[in-house]
């Protein structure tokens, strides 16, 4: 982990200041916005925040600072001084007329393997129309995105009905548990949102179908996660010998019956309502997420010695298997119907991590209408419908403490694109992010906004 001193934070966020030069009033100048997000969204990516091992304090640093410049209130809340792990909160009030909303990205990313990568990628390389960068899209893009929301409502005095929050999150990558864990935990008393805006969701293209027609997705709920260990215990010795239990050939056959084994489609209220304004699900893997409990063998453990012994039967073998639920489905019963499938009472079970109940945001909604009205404002060839997140996300969190949380993104992604997240190359197309902060930022003041005349 590369080590700052003070001045060296102080010289980026000299050399970032002087180059954030909006016009005072932003009423429409889209092009210079745009601009300067880029720019910043350059100087975020340049920052590493990979988690573990998650120190993400000079990243805050540099949104706290940016945040205060424009006078807007802002908090540093540490979690966890030894590792870096602290959260940036800020605040722009409203009337109290309307319970607040909340926008939320999380500053830390997944590692990267630099062999795989064309750039460097913690310098935000522009190139080919692309900007490079772990965090391209998860989920830096959102932060300065949200970032310049914020800053464009205080710049333009825009008036509120509900406060706006900003909530920049450590520890996301890892359990959450010193990021948006502890805030649900500890501070939801001094936000209290209604809604929050979180990640899960894009302007996809070729997700759903299979043509690249853009189809905004705004996530409403999440699969849930259930990480299963399975062990088998055998007979060990010499290769040349072999003993009737091998663990190693137990366990290769139980898999080979959950590979076997097709999980049954189930058609779940969003997915119903994916289908209603859409017309088509196409068969994409996407989509066979969506309609289905899916089951992955990650880990496949069975050998002695480093490196492995080639002549030695081990005693014990070891798989995981990364499960993922529909909402609506008891983990119980679906651990129950594997352990029929493997068929075997050799093959040992235990949780890795027990799911905690998806909860699914309610998406007819004055928000969800705001979104799809400012999606086809600058797209208005696009639809927007209501998704299944398939992956975690932080607002697992929120919708246990009583928010409507949506995932949502406004900039185009192709599939090519969405496959680089927590992959080598991980990019955003520069046209994306421009659209996406105009459209993000119309549907935080279109919500937001208090309108007196029209009382
Ligand atoms: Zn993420």
């Amino acid at each position: 982990m590369k080590k700052y001193s003070k001045w060296g934070v102080a010289l980026v966020l000299f050399i970032t200041l002087s180059l954030f030069s909006l016009p005072i009033s932003m009423a429409e100048d889209w092009q210079s916005v745009a601009d300067t997000t880029v720019q910043l969204f350059i100087k975020y990516l340049s920052i590493d925040t990979t988690n573990p091992p998650g120190n993400v304090s000079e990243a805050a640093e540099f949104l706290h600072q940016m945040l205060q410049k424009e006078g807007i209130s802002s908090e540093l809340i540490w979690t966890d001084k030894k590792t870096g792990r602290v959260n940036v909160l800020a605040r722009l009030e409203g009337n109290g007329d309307k319970p607040p909303l909340l926008m939320l990205n999380h500053m830390d990313t997944v590692p990267v393997d630099r062999s795989g990568w064309s750039v460097d990628p913690f310098k935000g390389i522009k190139n080919n129309g692309y900007i490079y960068g772990r965090g391209a899209l998860d989920m830096k893009n959102f932060g300065i995105v949200q970032l310049m929301s914020m800053i464009l409502l205080k710049r333009n005095n825009v008036p509120l009905e509900r406060d706006v929050f900003f909530l920049a999150v450590a520890d996301e990558e890892t359990s959450g548990a010193l990021g948006s864990g502890w805030i649900a935990k500890n501070k939801w008393q001094d936000i209290e949102a209604e809604y929050v805006l979180d990640e899960g969701g894009f302007g996809t293209q070729g997700f759903f179908v299979d043509k690249d027609k853009l189809i905004f997705s705004v996530g409403v709920a999440e699969k849930q996660v259930l990480w299963l260990k399975l062990q088998v215990e055998g007979t060990s010795g010499h290769g040349s010998m072999p003993p009737p239990e091998n663990a190693n050939f137990i366990l290769a056959q139980a898999m080979n019956r959950v590979a076997l084994h097709q999980t049954p489609i189930q058609i779940t209220p969003v997915v119903k309502e994916m289908k209603r304004r859409l017309g088509v699900l196409d068969d994409t893997p996407y989509n066979n997420a969506l309609l289905r409990n899916t089951i992955s063998l990650t880990v496949l453990k069975g050998y002695v010695g480093n490196p492995p012994k080639s002549n030695v039967i081990p005693g014990k073998a070891e798989a995981v298997l990364d499960c993922r639920l529909l909402p609506g489905q008891n983990s119980d019963d679906f651990v129950k119907q594997l352990e029929k499938i493997i068929d075997d009472p050799r093959v040992k079970l235990e949780y890795i991590e027990r799911p905690v109940e998806s909860i699914v945001s309610p998406y007819e909604t004055e928000l969800f209408q705001v979104i799809e009205t400012e999606t086809k404002a600058l797209f208005p060839n696009s639809e927007t419908v209501p998704t299944l997140v398939i992956y975690g996300t932080d607002s697992r969190f929120y919708r246990r403490r009583g928010a409507s949380c949506y995932g949502f993104f406004p900039g185009p992604v192709s599939m090519e694109e969405y496959r680089t997240i927590h992959g080598n190359d991980e990019r955003i197309r520069e046209s994306s992010l421009r659209s996406a902060v105009r459209i993000y930022y119309n549907v935080v003041k279109s919500f937001c906004e208090s309108m007196p005349n029209t009382r």
